[in-house]
């Protein structure tokens, strides 16, 4: 069997007035990310973590922020065309492992249906999708909620 691993990692600004969209689901919150997309870190780094496996590059080559047709565009539109590219190279995803790094809000309450959107859109079991999180303890960037970091490995398997 042929197996391919990539890791992804994403990182963005918090700033008032702006949604917090993570895992595809849009979380309460007093803040959210900036972004030319909707700013999903935690999709992004999935998707350069697919690509990464798979050699293809990353998710700015794909789909360039001076791109005005991905102004605003809903990132599981890019995880679907990064799905897309995968099935075309003949891969199918094993596992996912990501992490989000933030201070505030509590993501635990979301995971489930972060989980459940990835898995429609990437015909995976739930039970093949990791979401974990952390703070840094009020340290760095992170801690000051002015930004917000995902990573993520993948697993692919040729089918
Ligand atoms: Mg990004």
């Amino acid at each position: 069997m042929s197996f391919r691993i990539g890791q992804g990692i994403d990182f963005h600004q918090l700033v008032e007035g702006r949604d917090l969209w993570l895992g595809g689901v849009l979380i309460p919150h007093t803040k959210g990310a900036l972004g030319h997309s909707d700013a999903d870190v935690l999709l992004h780094a999935i998707c350069d973590a697919m690509l990464g496996a798979l050699g293809l590059g990353d998710i700015g080559l794909h789909f360039p922020d001076t791109d005005p047709n991905y102004k605003g565009i809903d990132s599981k539109v890019l995880l679907q065309r990064c799905y897309g590219m995968m099935r075309e190279h003949g891969y199918g995803i094993v596992n996912i492992d990501s992490t989000i790094l933030l201070q505030a809000p509590k993501i635990r309450p979301h995971v489930e249906q972060m989980r459940n959107t990835m898995a429609l859109i990437l015909h995976l079991p739930v039970d093949a999708i990791s979401i974990k999180a952390t703070t840094t303890e009020r340290l760095s960037f992170i801690g000051r909620e002015e930004g917000i970091v995902a990573t993520a490995n993948v697993l692919l398997q040729k089918i």
